[in-house]
């Protein structure tokens, strides 16, 4: 199995953090995302642990709110310590509803609005990751309204050539997000801000991007982020307090994926940050990571309904399922992996080749093509796996269908995080 928090029992069902999947699909029908709260307790404290103990007590993980946003989530982790970054103000509501300290509260995105900006300081958000001249502007002006100081952390973009990295790309010269530091924009910015009387820059952020199995792309992008840390410190005489590295570490969807050690990855990362300051002799920054995927998506699985299959001789065989690309539309926007099993079916033979089709009209609703699974009948239990990142999150309305609850498992409990959307929900907004 991918992940340890998944097994079999006695009656050939898959199990997930001790549950019988099966009979969580009768209480709570389907489909429903079904989530292991001590496993997302687990992964907070791998990286706490390993922060704290290679980059120092200063150091903190922020969870990155858009691979997974409601009420429990927050309070999760409040409790484990860790801090949040949100992208949106309605992330930053959730986060501040639940009493959120919002002190750790980090408001990242490439076009934060009037409203966002005074929306955040009203809530008092503890830093705003400052992405461009323009709402930076806005920030100063802002803040100077409400005679504080307000403290921003630039989001640069290290330019790490994509030739030698094709598959990790947020961190291009090319990029919505950031300033450019090979271009001067960087510095750029870095000036604007410092001559600015309600701004406190507090340092700098880049973000590389997502399901990076190996820590080399993270230690490249910290060399150059480092460097500039060195110019900036002669050119400018600016200290960093802070550096945010981002978030990015990879999951294990499939069996063909890596094993990824979270801790050995941050000790090799922090090393070289380590000695790259005392290199050059540099302070060394408090660091931080904006781990999403990582803490969440092997906390989760979605469980379906088959409603049937269809056998296209010379082609392939679909199985229909109760859900679709309105609960997971990631395989439909970039083809992401998973695996997909029959619940009720563990223990018989996974060879029945199909394609796993939702139920939208829209012939690219499809979860997963080219599977092996036990073969299904109508009213068997779909489970895939390692949906605890970008699915809830991602869910839309898509042909009036309802969203599926979010059922959280805790040792022998289970409980309604979020529960089923009704009919009433989606009409609501409706005159
Ligand atoms: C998406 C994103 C993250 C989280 O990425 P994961 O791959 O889920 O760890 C963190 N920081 C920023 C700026 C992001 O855009």
């Amino acid at each position: 199995m991918i992940c340890n928090n998944l097994g079999v029992n006695e009656k050939g069902h898959l199990t997930f953090a001790g549950f019988d999947t099966v009979e969580l699909a009768e209480k709570y029908q389907t489909p429903a995302y079904i989530m292991d709260e001590q496993k997302i307790r687990e992964k907070c404290r791998i990286y706490k642990k390993a922060m704290s103990e290679y980059f120092g007590g200063e150091s903190m993980p922020l969870f990155a709110s858009k691979s997974l946003c409601f009420k429990h989530i927050y309070k999760i982790m409040a409790e484990e310590g860790m801090g949040i970054d949100v992208v949106s103000s309605g992330e930053l509501y959730t986060a501040a509803s639940t009493g959120f300290p919002m002190e750790k509260a980090y408001f990242h995105g490439n076009n934060k609005t009037d409203f966002d900006i005074s929306f955040g300081m009203d809530k008092g958000i503890g830093y705003f990751m400052c992405d461009n001249a323009d709402e930076l502007k806005v920030i100063n002006a802002f803040a100077k309204d409400r005679g504080i100081k307000q403290k921003v952390i630039l989001r640069l973009t290290p330019g790490i050539d994509p030739h030698t990295h094709a598959k990790i790309s947020t961190g291009k010269v090319d990029s919505k997000f950031g300033a450019a530091i090979e271009t001067g924009q960087a510095k750029e910015l870095l000036e604007l801000a410092l001559s600015m009387d309600n701004i406190d820059v507090k340092g700098f952020h880049c973000h590389i991007g997502s399901q990076i199995f190996e820590y080399k792309p993270f230690c490249d992008a910290a060399i150059i982020m480092i460097k500039f840390i060195v110019d900036m410190k002669s050119e400018l005489g600016f200290e960093t307090d802070t550096l945010n590295i981002g978030g990015g570490m990879g999951v294990k969807y499939v069996e063909s994926d890596p094993e990824i050690d979270y801790a050995a990855n941050i000790k090799g990362i922090a090393e070289l940050i380590k000695g790259e300051c005392a290199k050059y002799g540099v302070k060394m920054p408090q660091i931080l990571m904006e781990p999403g995927r990582s803490i969440v998506a092997d906390a989760g699985l979605t469980l379906y309904t088959v409603g049937g299959r269809k056998e296209i001789s010379g082609f392939r065989n679909y199985v229909s399922i109760d859900g679709g690309m309105p609960d997971n539309p990631r395989y439909t926007l970039y083809q992401s992996p998973y695996t997909v099993v029959v619940a009720n079916k563990m223990n018989e033979k996974a060879d029945y080749e199909c394609t796993i089709a939702g139920r939208c009209c829209e012939s690219g609703d499809l979860i997963q093509e080219g599977v092996s699974i036990a073969k299904p009948v109508r009213g068997d239990i779909i489970a895939v796996l390692t949906t605890g990142a970008y699915n809830y999150a991602m869910a839309s309305n898509y042909n009036a269908i309802a969203k599926p609850p979010v059922i959280m498992l805790n040792g022998n409990d289970s409980y309604v995080a979020v529960r089923r959307e009704t009919f009433e929900d989606m009409t609501a907004c409706q005159n």
